[in-house]
């Protein structure tokens, strides 16, 4: 008879995780440690528009006999503010993946120029290496990187203080970032063979209705295969919404913690706020719809 396993979360997967390779604070072997200490079955590394951090944890993986998904996250434009995109199954060092990778971090860059010259228009002079003393050397800058640097060096008493003060959308430290169409983005990864889920959709300030919309036209075209129902920023009613438009569209079902690390003090990894359960059963309808098309899981 086979041993039970007495885990926590064994059962369980996380498809949703931040690590510092983007703007996580632990690294990507002890996501894969903890996610192997909790039981969960699996986990997916999805960093934003960086998979730097995937290597280590498959090795970190492979060592413990934790299953890891490689996976990335990225950010389209909508009428309502930044859509995101959790891409499963990202294979780095793919050609398309990597051109795609490479333009986001870019604009990245540019908005992070335009943010230090907003701050020192109001006599904050943060420079580029105390921020990347915050992103551990990583490609992709992110506010809560600048957020850590603003608070060590005394310009507020917390991240969610930073942010608030400077980085929001009307403070001097706030700058948009060009942003690609769904459409753009979902292309690409669909041409890597990644699996697209349309992540945290119910936290976008839009109009009732478009998030159906918008979810049927990209699945029409082929684009996305997948919707995230199970997330820290969807309650009960929202996650019921999700969970009838992806049996209406026919999409999969995806869910995951959003894990930060300290940044999110509130959010643990599988737990998320403390309710998160995301069900093993839809990592493998994942797979088999992956195998229908021949896709290597
Ligand atoms: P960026 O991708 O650089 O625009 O930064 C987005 C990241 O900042 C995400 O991980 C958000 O969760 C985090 N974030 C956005 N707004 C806030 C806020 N008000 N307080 C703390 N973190 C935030
Ligand atoms: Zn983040
Ligand atoms: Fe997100
Ligand atoms: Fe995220």
């Amino acid at each position: 008879m086979a041993e039970q396993d007495n885990r926590p979360l064994a059962g369980f997967i996380d498809l949703h995780t931040h690590t510092t390779a983007s703007d996580g604070t632990a690294t990507p072997a002890e996501v894969v440690e903890t996610a192997h200490g909790l039981g969960l079955d699996a986990i997916a590394i999805t960093d934003h528009d960086c998979m730097d951090g995937v290597a280590e944890a498959v090795q970190t993986g492979l060592r413990l006999g934790q299953t890891v998904i490689p996976g990335c996250e990225l950010a389209a434009h909508t009428p309502y503010g930044e859509m995101h995109i959790v891409g499963l199954w990202a294979e780095p060092g793919h050609k398309t993946l990597n051109n795609l990778l490479k333009e986001q971090q870019a604009m990245r860059e540019l908005r992070f120029q335009e943010i230090l010259a907003g701050l020192h228009r109001v006599g904050i002079n943060l420079n580029k290496d105390e921020v990347a003393a915050e992103t551990g050397g990583g490609n992709s800058v992110g506010r809560p990187h600048i957020a850590r640097a603003l608070l060590r060096k005394g310009y507020a008493h917390s991240v969610q203080d930073a942010f608030k003060r400077y980085l929001v959308p009307g403070k001097a430290g706030y700058a948009p970032r060009r942003l690609l169409s769904p459409d753009e983005v979902l292309t690409a990864l669909k041409e890597a063979g990644v699996t697209t889920v349309f992540a945290h959709p119910m936290s976008l300030p839009a109009p009732e209705g478009w998030v159906r919309k918008e979810a049927e036209r990209l699945h029409m075209l082929g684009l996305l295969d997948g919707i995230e129902a199970y997330h820290p920023e969807h309650d009960k009613a929202k996650v019921q919404y999700v969970e009838q438009l992806a049996a209406d569209l026919g999409l999969l079902l995806s869910g995951g913690s959003d894990y930060h690390g300290t940044v999110k003090p509130k959010i643990r990894l599988g737990f998320g706020e403390g309710r998160l359960r995301v069900p093993v059963e839809l990592l493998a309808k994942m797979k088999s719809y992956r195998e229908n098309i021949g896709l290597p899981v």
